[in-house]
């Protein structure tokens, strides 16, 4: 890397005798314990926020000039100089706050955090010309179909992009290269209109019900506050959460303020976005990992400089550098997705939370099936509730039923029950379509040798290989891992003898074709529909009822409005509540929730069958019943003696090591060293579900505390009084998700 932001001269003055001897923390985007002192020329006057480039050992590095140095100061003569204050919107003192909040919560070098919100790439200046224009006059050449194409695209006066252009003229880079090398087009600059126009409040939207208009006002009046205030906005499925806290946003723009949206999975985003449109008049900026890099570096500067005014993204978003941050909503509060798992281990939904405070802002939480953490804040009156009760239109809620699978199983080697199927077949007699969910990929999560017993196992990880017949392979999901699937038993030789067993949902694919041989089917899952332009097309044809039955994965589970789906089969309802996860029936209360929502949303009413071997399970008999309220009551109940979460804080650590030997001895080593008193526990070491994840062996400990006990000085006491060789890992998830 070299000095190549623009060097600012605003700031940039005479020397005075009175700033020698001045110095400057200097955060770097790497995990360093802290920001390190730089010396400042008499010529620059960095400011807190300040982009500048930095000496590194012999490198240029891009660095935030941080706050005050602390302590114990390097000798003035050992301190290097800042090189140049670079031309990029200084980093804001509530994101500088933001960034030393969420490191030490979560116990990660405040560097790491901070290269989260510091996209060096969208400092640097374009390296590419943005756009092509046709050469005038045009030269001598060749013309190809395809060159015709492209110089077709560009007749009129305005240039394009190239992956637009490429995409217009349905061309490849080959083409659009030979085209500039024979002469014919040029790169030009594109207009630099704005790439996201600003939303209209005013522009008309549906008209809300009396409750839906309550709501609305409330929230409203939060955001004109200017105030930290969190709100959960909950309700039923289909009840208009989503109008109402356009109407939030609608203020925010008036009050001139920006306002960020999250969703748990934005690649599935295709409606949302449809509907923001229609409210807003245009789309909002959109922000996740799989954006290109020009595409992030256009909306990171667009964020940076407030023409962005609407972003909807993914966990990420949160690091964006908002100056006028006035609205942050969480949509799907409930959802594990929120929860980042590997880097810098946060959960945005809390994140998000304490960045609304930081900026003055209110939140919004917004989901029909709440986390039991956010009920314990509103209980305690941290946070307020508005609650919908009547879904849209007078839509009714769907009438769900369990199937008990001992009592009316499926036919051998099948997986759908008669009841199910008998409804499925009266959905589509009655011209509706149905769904069925199951919460897993592939085609059968484990496959053992009928001769032997064998059962192919990853070679990675302690997991079970899932076939995908499509693909003809045997996958892990843990490690990524894949191999062919083998002719023969690797153990004992025996040919054929592999045989899937249990379903996922490419065996339910062929178990409807065989069922529903005239059903137009669709299969919605994540390695089946990986980006928004499939989730988007599948949107399109199910509304435009090109579909009769849609088999899907949690994907399906999300969101979606489909007015025609009627009926709703899960395959497998105890899938879930297998393994000793805290909130396994939580999250499957929520989960199957969320999908049942999905059936019934229009005028016709709504059917939800869940097949399962437990009917008695309070899982179950609460979703047959409608009361979830209940359902959370009782399951605050049984947390709350153990200062279990959220009555409680927990956090884990996972030691990892290339041998059991070293993990175990560096997992002993810490369970003796462990924090104790009143109100703390450790659990642990224990090797985890994953004892083995590629390649590594891992064993895991377990603090928990009363909830008026902080976790992190004890985490950080407890991590500075063993040494753990280089070779292992020790990583800190503070209110741990996953328990795998
Ligand atoms: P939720 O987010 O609570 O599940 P949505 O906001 O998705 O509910 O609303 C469900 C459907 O009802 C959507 O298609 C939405 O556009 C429609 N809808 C909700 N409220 C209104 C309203 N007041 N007028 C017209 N359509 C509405
Ligand atoms: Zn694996």
């Amino acid at each position: 890397m070299s000095g190549s932001g623009r060097k600012r001269s605003r700031r940039a003055g005479a020397p005075s005798p009175d700033r020698r001897g001045h110095r400057v923390a200097v955060m770097l985007p790497y995990p360093f314990p802290g920001p390190f002192d730089y010396r400042v020329p008499d010529a620059l006057e960095p400011r807190p926020g300040d982009i500048v480039l930095v000496p590194l050992n012999r490198r240029h590095e891009i660095g935030v000039v941080w706050d005050e140095p602390d302590g114990d100061p390097v000798p003035e003569s050992r301190l290097k100089p800042i090189e140049a204050i670079l031309d990029a919107p200084a980093m804001g003192a509530p994101m500088r706050r933001f960034v030393d909040w969420v490191a030490a919560y979560t116990l990660s070098p405040p560097g790491e955090v901070m290269a989260m919100a510091l996209r060096i790439n969208a400092l640097r200046p374009d390296a590419q010309p943005a756009g092509w224009r046709r050469a005038e006059p045009l030269p001598e050449l060749r013309l190809t179909e395809p060159r015709r194409r492209v110089l077709a695209a560009l007749a009129a006066a305005e240039p394009r992009g190239g992956a637009e252009l490429m995409r217009q003229a349905g061309v490849g880079t080959a083409v659009v290269r030979g085209l500039a090398d024979a002469g014919a087009i040029v790169p030009a600059a594109l207009s630099a209109a704005p790439p996201y126009p600003a939303p209209d409040p005013a522009h008309p939207g549906p008209e809300l019900t009396a409750e839906q208009q309550g709501a609305a006002k409330a929230l409203r009046r939060a955001v004109a506050a200017r105030q930290f205030l969190v709100t959960l906005l909950d309700g039923v499925t289909g009840s208009g959460k989503t109008e109402v806290y356009f109407e939030a946003i609608a203020e925010c723009l008036a009050q001139g303020r920006q306002a960020l949206v999250l969703l748990p999975e934005i690649a599935l985003s295709a409606q949302w976005l449809e509907r923001f449109a229609r409210r807003f008049g245009v789309a909002p900026a959109v922000w996740h990992s799989e954006l290109g890099s020009r595409v992030r570096r256009t909306a990171w500067r667009a964020v940076a400089g407030g023409s962005a005014r609407v972003v909807v993204g993914a966990r990420s978003a949160l690091f964006l550098p908002f100056p006028d941050l006035g609205l942050v909503v969480v949509d799907e509060e409930h959802e594990t997705a929120f929860k980042q798992e590997d880097g810098v281990v946060y959960h945005a939904r809390d994140m998000a939370v304490v960045r609304a405070r930081l900026s003055a802002a209110p939140a919004v939480l917004v989901s029909a099936t709440p986390s039991l953490e956010t009920v314990a804040n509103v209980d305690a009156g941290r946070y307020r509730r508005i609650t919908l009760t009547r879904r849209h239109g007078g839509a009714r809620l769907p009438e769900v039923a369990a199937i008990d699978l001992r009592k009316t199983p499926p036919e051998r080697g099948r997986f759908l029950a008669p009841p199910l199927l008998t409804a499925i077949r009266e959905s589509f007699a009655r011209g509706e379509q149905a769904m069925l969910f199951l919460n897993r990929r592939g085609y059968a999560p484990l496959t053992l040798c009928r001769h032997c017993g064998h059962r192919m196992q990853c070679q990675n990880c302690t997991a079970w290989l899932v076939e995908h017949r499509l693909r003809g392979q045997l996958q892990c999901h843990h490690c990524g891992h894949a191999e062919p699937i083998p002719p023969a038993c690797p153990i004992c030789g025996a040919e054929h003898s592999l045989v899937p067993v249990g379903p996922g949902v490419e065996r339910i694919t062929e178990e409807a074709a065989i069922e529903f041989p005239e059903a137009r089917r669709l299969v919605m899952a994540s390695d089946t529909m990986p980006g928004p332009a499939a989730a988007a097309e599948a949107a399109r044809a199910i509304g435009a009822r090109e579909v009769d039955l849609i088999i899907g994965t949690q994907i399906v589970a999300k969101g979606w409005h489909f007015p025609h789906l009627t009926v709703v089969g899960v395959v497998d309802a105890d899938l879930g509540l297998a393994g000793g996860d805290l909130r396994a029936a939580e999250r499957t209360v929520q989960l199957l929730h969320q999908v049942g929502g999905r059936a019934g949303r229009a005028e016709a009413p709504g059917k939800v069958l869940l097949q399962t071997f437990g009917p008695e399970h309070p899982v179950m008999q609460a979703l047959v019943a409608g009361d979830l309220a209940a359902f959370m009551q009782r399951e605050a109940d049984s947390r709350r003696p153990g200062n279990w979460p959220p009555f409680g804080r927990l956090a884990a650590l996972i030691v990892s090591a290339e041998t059991a030997a070293a993990a175990d001895a560096a997992a002993r080593d810490l369970g003796r060293a462990a924090p104790h008193g009143a109100g703390i526990a450790v659990l642990g070491p224990a090797p985890a579900p994953l004892a083995i994840l590629r390649g590594r062996h891992r064993r895991r400990l377990l603090l928990k505390t009363r909830r008026d006990i902080a976790v992190q000085p004890l985490l950080r006491a407890w991590l500075a009084e063993v040494e753990v060789p280089r070779s292992v890992r020790v990583d800190v998830d503070v209110d741990p998700v996953s328990f795998l």
